[in-house]
């Protein structure tokens, strides 16, 4: 606390990142990154992009990377927003779209930054419980609302909205936008990009974080009609004309269009999803279906934070959140089969 900070500021309560421990030999299993490098070609774009062309501005329109992502999805680069990382693109659209009399509505547990986005930004908000196994209910959003918005697959469950559901919510919802967060899902999802075309009011925002393995480059989309569209151009262009740096937006272009690397990869992520799920299933571990790079499982005997805290003392760390309904799990991040293996050996060890 502070007399010098505005008084916004005194209220805010910031997101917590999952930990990034500076620890050797860490099998880090909790906050969702990929376990597989990023694509080679991007990683060659980034070096032939560190010259003296850096005393340059990049482009502020970001257009060959959202020529790229138009292209991979087939669209037009009016239907694509570029921002540095998804959470800033969902930054823009809290402002941008969500900001009208009326509570904005969004799952009891989902992605914890929205209500801190609500915070920033002074936007009411009215969370809509899941059902007891974790489902989402389209038919509990038919209300009067500012937005919708809700993680496919959701975080940190994992569980799949079928893309009838939204059709069907997008149907009966036309007067205000209804965003899906698509973080995960290349994991074993359908995208909600097939609905562009047809319904003004949808967003998708998808970002390279996860299943293109660029988590540390900062770069994130979304995808609707030019309308929507110009909607998070206004707001950047008031807030920072360069979000994305040169290095980032050659990248990104690179990995969009290394279509052989994400295809392999993030097949190895899903296999390996499959058999651990079973495996921990023999460990006594329940858990809702996971079309994620993760999977939110707890045991009827154990004690979830006591579970994270004997993991973490076989260095290996997972997440788990102190939050109702949900502390009894752990959100655990697929990992590469050797992490797995040391996952499921350690969890033999503890519950032996
Ligand atoms: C990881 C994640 C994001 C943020 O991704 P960045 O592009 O790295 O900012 C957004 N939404 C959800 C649901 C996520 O899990």
């Amino acid at each position: 606390m502070s007399r010098y900070w505005s008084p916004l500021v005194h209220r805010l309560s910031p997101y917590v990142p999952g930990e990034q421990p500076r620890m050797p030999n860490l099998v880090k299993l909790n906050t969702n990154e990929n376990p597989y490098g990023p694509s080679p070609r991007a990683l060659a774009a980034i070096s032939a992009a560190v010259n003296d062309g850096l005393r340059l501005y990049p482009d502020p329109t970001g257009m060959q990377l959202r020529q790229a992502v138009a292209d991979y999805y087939g669209l037009t680069p009016a239907q694509v927003f570029v921002g540095n990382g998804s959470d800033e693109v969902l930054a823009h659209v809290f402002l941008g779209l969500f900001q009208h009399p009326a509570p904005l509505l969004f799952p009891d547990i989902t992605y914890s930054f929205y209500p801190v986005y609500c915070g920033l930004y002074g936007i009411d908000y009215q969370t809509v419980p899941l059902s007891d196994e974790f489902e989402l209910r389209v038919a509990d959003y038919l209300q009067r609302n500012a937005g919708i918005i809700f993680a496919n697959p959701n975080a940190p469950t994992g569980r799949l909205l079928p893309l009838a559901e939204i059709e069907w919510l997008l149907q009966r919802n036309t007067e205000s936008v209804v965003v899906v967060d698509e973080a995960y899902v290349d994991f074993g999802g359908a995208s909600a990009v097939a609905l562009v075309d047809r319904y003004p009011n949808l967003l998708v925002v998808q970002t390279l974080s996860k299943s293109r393995s660029l988590a540390g480059l900062r770069v994130g989309f979304a995808l609707g009609q030019p309308e929507l569209i110009q909607a998070l151009e206004r707001v950047k262009d008031s807030f920072n004309s360069y979000p994305l740096d040169r290095l980032a937006l050659v990248g990104a272009v690179a990995a969009m269009e290394d279509r052989e690397h994400f295809e392999r990869t993030r097949r190895a992520v899903m296999d390996s999803r499959a058999a651990l799920c079973r495996e921990l299933e023999q460990l006594g571990f329940h858990m809702p279906p996971s079309a994620a790079n993760f999977i939110f499982a707890s045991h009827p005997q154990r004690d979830a934070a006591e579970l994270a805290a004997a993991l973490r003392a076989r260095g290996i760390i997972v997440r788990h959140f102190r939050l109702p309904r949900i502390d009894q799990h752990l959100r655990i991040t697929i990992g590469t089969p050797e992490q797995n293996a040391a996952l499921l050996a350690a969890l033999g060890e503890i519950l032996a």
